[in-house]
């Protein structure tokens, strides 16, 4: 017998008008179903529309197709019953830890007295006591994030959504706030019935979550749904709970073929002139070449273990990892990262030599950069302004994604010594600097 139904989604689709006045497939085909006692986490790197789903479920934007129900009733305006906790809040400066909790009643027409009680237990619900009259500015970011948490649980939510509610917080902080919250799930004092949590980092999903729904990007969809069976408190490094950090990692760096049975197996995604580059430091780069050919890894290296002792997440990690890909320094899948022999060659070579490496596989490998340079060898003046390559790519992208995109072609061109720019006059140029 399973449990009642809190939420209903069903094929949502939703997408947003770009600048050239295209359409960006943001949600595809997203089916989801929160049901009473259940913590369903939504996991996905940056960019895969983990937050617009949760805006779409809260009523505070229309989808394109598909519909929502909570409680079996259409969601077309916030319902009363669904309150959400962000990665940071807004808490007014002028106003004591009270008054901005009681603020989440304001709405609900109570007498006062039962919204001053209401306050009270829910700051003391969640750790707050004696820090009443106490203003925002007096308090540590972890007993700001604990305030925007009581304002939320204040109105007795049946769904709390929590978008990121711990990821600007340091990992000490973060850890306390979660087990606190998962103690109180657990002995039922919360006066919720579920929860959505939203995460890009693997080891909170598996923590906190009963069912996690792993998202890709391009457009944001979901991957495989995965159930944890592990029982609470759950410890990290419990082997099960490792084996299941594995196989999201796997799900995670599965290859898009697998996803689009149509689709021709890259062994090397091409990063064609339109192709949204990560912006990453070279540095970086060659941190983790160096990493990986380095003892134990001695080339290959599962990207678990390499995240958690270079202490980086996947919105660190995976945007690194795969722009050694494109420059065919190393191969993703499965879960782990493999050096190339051009990779292994990178690691021991001087500093001369990588640099001539490297120019030869951004030429090579990332069109891009290989068209800005050939545009500098063509002008007499061997000099283009920003704005040559900037237009250019927003025919392709957003022109933020274009921005982002300059700037990591930018620093790649000048790790290779492949081409300069000038910062102050937005010129691309061949000088030598
Ligand atoms: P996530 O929360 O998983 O990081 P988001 O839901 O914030 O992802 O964003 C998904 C994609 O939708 C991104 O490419 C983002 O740039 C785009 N996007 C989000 N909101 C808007 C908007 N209001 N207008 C245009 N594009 C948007
Ligand atoms: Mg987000």
């Amino acid at each position: 017998m399973t449990n009642a139904a809190l939420l209903n989604v069903e094929g949502i689709r939703k997408s947003f008008r770009k600048p050239d006045g295209g359409e960006l497939l943001v949600l595809d085909g997203i089916d989801l179903t929160l049901r009473e006692g259940e913590i369903v986490g939504l996991l996905g790197r940056s960019g895969s529309g983990k937050s617009t789903l949760l805006r779409l479920i809260a009523g505070l934007s229309k989808p394109a197709a598909g519909r929502i129900r909570y409680l079996g009733q259409d969601v077309t305006a916030p319902p009363p019953g669904i309150a959400m906790v962000f990665q940071s809040f807004a808490l007014f400066p002028w106003l004591t830890v009270l008054e901005n909790v009681q603020l989440g009643l304001e709405a609900l027409g109570l007498p006062a007295e039962e919204i001053r009680r209401r306050s009270l237990d829910a700051i003391d619900l969640i750790g707050l006591d004696g820090f009443e009259s106490a203003y925002p500015r007096e308090l540590s970011g972890g007993m700001r994030q604990r305030v925007g948490f009581a304002r939320a649980l204040v109105v007795h939510p049946n769904i709390l959504l929590m978008d990121e509610p711990f990821s600007a917080l340091d990992v000490l902080t973060a850890e306390t706030l979660r087990t606190d919250f998962l103690d109180l799930w657990a002995e039922g004092q919360l006066p919720i019935k579920g929860v959505i949590l939203v995460t890009h980092n693997i080891e909170e999903a598996v923590l906190m979550c009963d069912r996690i729904l792993v998202f890709g990007s391009n457009p944001g969809r979901v991957l495989k749904e995965i159930k944890v069976d592990l029982a609470h408190p759950r410890a990290r490094l419990d082997p099960d709970f490792r084996d299941l950090v594995e196989r999201i990692y796997v799900e995670m760096t599965a290859r898009v073929a697998a996803e689009h049975p149509s689709r021709r197996v890259e062994r090397f995604p091409g990063a064609g002139i339109g192709s949204i580059l990560p912006h990453v430091s070279s540095n970086l780069l060659a941190g983790l070449l160096e990493e990986v050919a380095g003892p134990p890894y001695d080339g290959e290296a599962d990207l678990p273990v390499i995240a958690a002792s270079l202490h980086m997440e996947i919105d660190d990690l995976f945007p690194v990892a795969e722009t050694l890909q494109m420059l065919r320094f190393a191969e993703v899948a499965g879960g782990d990262i493999r050096l190339t022999a051009e990779g292994k060659e990178f690691a021991i070579e001087d500093t001369d030599q990588r640099k001539r490496l490297f120019a030869r596989h951004l030429l090579t490998y990332v069109a891009l950069a290989a068209h800005i340079r050939r545009v500098l060898d063509e002008r007499p003046s061997h000099r283009a302004p920003w704005s040559r390559f900037a237009d250019e790519l927003e025919d392709h992208m957003s022109p933020d994604a274009a921005e982002q995109t300059l700037r990591a072609v930018i620093d790649l061109g000048r790790y290779g010594e492949v081409f300069a720019y000038d910062d102050r006059a937005h010129v691309f140029s061949l000088d030598n600097p």
